[in-house]
């Protein structure tokens, strides 16, 4: 027991030393007014117990990828977040499917793989309806409503031939290029009610160069900023490219092998 979480905070310790040492590095977008560069700790395939764990040693913020796995720990642990003075917070990173929207509005603060319009118009949907029960009293309100709504973050293809996008490419279009893409998922965010847009998300291909990808993703977040000057965080960066994507203007970093330890091999 006690050994393990001696174990996270070793980790959590070398990982926020590794963040904080790439923060002073300007050799690409950073400078010395750069903003501080925050750090999720990603926890899926493991128990609520470690998320625990994690909360004890000052973590109060951590990812999954899967709803199935996510909504049982939120529940588990909800004494961590509702009426928390020092609350924990979940946020969504994975694939979704719209039919999941409604859970994942209860629990988490945030969607950083929003890579569709129907998806975005799915979670407008669940948190209004939420809402909505909330204020007829017969449900609690979606985790995201104290804090002024559900933040969103546009996630974009980052290989380097992806001219058009997955989804585009299964219709025979030829699609606009992912930042044309980003922009209009986030007009629509910005639109909808109860979401907001919080920036841009991406994983640099398999194998591919990730200086290269965050690159790319630095451009179509400078672009996003220009039409919705808040919409600044760049979600970026895992346990293996982290530095680089630093380097690139990561504003959150989502670490969860380094801190964690292997995943088990069954994905
Ligand atoms: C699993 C996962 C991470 C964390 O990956 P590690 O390599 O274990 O740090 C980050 N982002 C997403 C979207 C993930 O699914």
């Amino acid at each position: 027991m006690n050994e393990r979480v001696e174990e996270l905070r070793a980790r959590l310790e070398k990982v926020q030393d590794a963040i904080a040492e790439a923060s002073t590095d300007y050799s690409a977008v950073r400078n010395e007014t750069s903003r501080d560069v925050e750090l999720m700790v990603v926890t899926k395939f493991f128990p609520a117990s470690d998320v625990k764990k994690l909360y004890s040693i000052g973590v109060r913020h951590v990812g999954e990828n899967r709803d199935q796995e996510a909504s049982v720990k939120a529940r588990d642990l909800d004494s961590l977040t509702l009426n928390n003075e020092s609350p924990l917070r979940w946020s969504f990173i994975g694939q979704l499917q719209t039919n999941k929207a409604k859970s994942v509005v209860r629990y988490a603060t945030d969607v950083h793989s929003v890579d569709r319009p129907s998806l975005a118009k799915a979670l407008a949907k669940a948190y209004t309806n939420q809402l909505n029960r909330y204020e007829a009293e017969e449900d609690s309100a979606p985790l995201a409503h104290s804090l002024g709504g559900l933040k969103c973050f546009v996630q974009v293809s980052l290989d380097e031939d992806a001219a058009a996008t997955a989804g585009q490419a299964a219709e025979g279009k030829r699609g606009g290029s992912d930042a044309d893409a980003a922009l209009e998922i986030a007009q629509l965010l910005e639109e909808l009610p109860g979401l907001s847009c919080a920036g841009v998300m991406g994983v640099p291909p398999l194998g591919g160069d990730p200086d290269q990808a965050f690159e790319r993703l630095y451009g179509i977040s400078s672009r996003l900023r220009e039409q919705f000057p808040h919409a600044d965080q760049i979600s970026a960066g895992m346990s293996g490219d982290m530095e680089s994507a630093i380097r690139w203007g990561s504003t959150i970093v989502r670490v969860g092998s380094q801190i964690m330890g292997p995943r088990p091999l069954v994905q």
